[in-house]
């Protein structure tokens, strides 16, 4: 095989092509443009299915009609233009390793009309940052019955679903019946998810939108598998969590294995039928169905792109794959990076400075995970979780105003990253603005 370093000397510039412009993806772009990109030594392409960046964490807000998700994207197209690098929409349709090129398939507009045409790319470097798909775990009906919180336009389905329930049972009259959600996964999305509706059919009933009583005309269910929700996280950050979802009045179901999901109802392993008007499905990741049919990748039981310690799918193959899409050894034993949004960043930072040294000759490091720390919001009812560091003999917990402000800090520290201070800081204030003429839950 080709090495795509020593080609660079022969054919410049060095093309990387990175696809996905999530939480990894779009970091990783963003710095090789401004560093290799800038300086011509490298010339940079980001491919993405859609035409604007959301990040993923905030989906469950939307979903709550908590945030708007317009006033959170970024533009893909202007972003590459400030970031010195080219940005390309269209969904990976296949890669062929052996002449270094992948095909994007045809792109349509939002009526299905084409507009740009099935294509080749060639590359020096592919970066495959794909992201994850919910896992249904071959659940029967899961698939068909359940929504997921993948992408903006599932977290809009699911809140318009939910608005439309609500309007329906205030206007029900005398034989009203409580609107059911139900969702299943205990983990982070699913209790933040949880969380976070009671607060609006608070925010419904205010606005007259309807006739509601927020704490028993809807019933908030979360299924777990496991004998805790967070099932992954330190107990005592369980234990927490289960608090204040009993606080909320959301009903917690641990060691409840899904049997069937239907268009109304949930059946458990135990027998039971839970009537079910809204079921969303929080229960696991796996990696993108397209990588299945990828061929000569190296996949895991869960789909996933199985990458070494510097994120290649073998020596010197030039072709790496970070985020959730990758199963990447963590420093100690056989865990694997878990899927989330600061290793998704890590691994970014990483591979941004590797593959420059790469370019230079020089030497270059493994990627080493550091996890730091994990916090989980409950919406209104504040946040919890906690914090590691080199410097902390263990983790530091936190509770209330201090961990929502750290939560909300995550945020502001991606959109710092792709757009340095000033943008970061007339983006939170725009978004401030918009806040404070919209209503506090998404009503349309
Ligand atoms: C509701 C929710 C809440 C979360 N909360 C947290 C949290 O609090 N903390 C945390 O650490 N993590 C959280 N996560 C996980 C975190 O969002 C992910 O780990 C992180 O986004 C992974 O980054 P990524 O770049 O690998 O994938 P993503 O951010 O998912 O990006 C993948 C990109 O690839 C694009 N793409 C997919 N398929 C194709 C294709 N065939 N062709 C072209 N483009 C394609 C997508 O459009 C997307 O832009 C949450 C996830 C969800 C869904």
């Amino acid at each position: 095989m080709l090495n795509p370093y020593a080609q660079h000397q022969v054919d410049s510039p060095h093309r990387i092509v990175i696809v996905g412009g999530g939480a990894a993806g779009l970091e990783l772009a963003t710095r090789l443009g401004n560093g290799v990109g800038k300086r011509r030594r490298a010339e940079v392409i980001l491919i993405d299915r859609f035409p604007t960046h959301f990040w993923k964490p905030l989906l469950h807000e939307v979903a709550s009609g908590q945030i708007d998700a317009s006033s959170h994207q970024i533009d893909y197209a202007s972003h590459a233009k400030w970031n010195h690098f080219r940005f390309e929409q269209g969904a990976l349709s296949s890669i062929d390793r052996e002449r270094r090129e992948i095909v994007i398939d045809e792109t349509t507009d939002s009526d299905g009309r084409p507009l740009l045409p099935r294509r080749t790319l060639a590359f020096d470097t592919l970066v495959l940052a794909l992201g994850s798909v919910t896992n249904f775990f071959s659940i029967p009906g899961a698939e068909q019955h359940a929504l997921t919180l993948e992408t903006v336009e599932q977290a809009e389905t699911f809140r318009r679903r939910l608005l439309s329930s609500l309007l329906r049972s205030g206007h029900a009259g005398a034989v009203k019946t409580p609107v059911s959600v139900t969702v299943i996964g205990g983990g982070a999305t699913g209790v933040e998810l949880a969380a976070a509706l009671r607060g609006t059919a608070e925010m419904v009933r205010d606005y007259h939108l309807a006739s509601l009583d927020p704490a028993s005309d809807i019933r908030i269910r979360l299924l777990e598998g496991a004998p805790r929700v967070l099932p992954a996280l330190p107990e005592r950050i369980s234990l927490r969590a289960q608090d204040v979802l009993a606080g909320l009045g959301v009903e917690v179901r641990l060691g409840c294995r899904v049997k069937s999901v239907d268009a109304d109802a949930v059946s458990t392993a135990d027998g039971e039928t839970l009537a079910s008007d809204i079921t969303i499905w929080a229960a696991g990741v796996e990696g993108p169905a397209v990588l299945r049919r990828l061929e000569g990748l190296p996949l895991n039981r869960l789909g996933q792109v199985i990458v070494d310690g510097s994120l290649q799918i073998g020596a010197d193959s030039g072709v790496y794959a970070m985020g959730d899409c990758a199963a990447c050894p963590a420093a100690k034993g056989d865990a694997l990076v878990p899927p989330r949004a600061q290793a998704a960043f890590q691994q970014a930072v990483y591979l941004a400075d590797a593959l420059a040294r790469r370019l230079d000759g020089r030497a270059v490091p493994m990627f080493a995970y550091r996890d730091q720390g994990t916090l989980i919001s409950f919406g209104r009812a504040g946040a919890a979780g906690a914090l590691m560091s080199e410097l902390l003999r263990r983790p530091l917990f936190i509770d209330g105003w201090f961990a929502a402000t750290c939560y909300r800090h995550l945020y502001r520290r991606h959109i710092m990253g792709l757009t340095g201070i000033k943008r970061a800081v007339m983006y939170a204030a725009s978004q401030w603005l918009r806040e404070r003429v919209r209503p506090t839950v998404k009503v349309n």
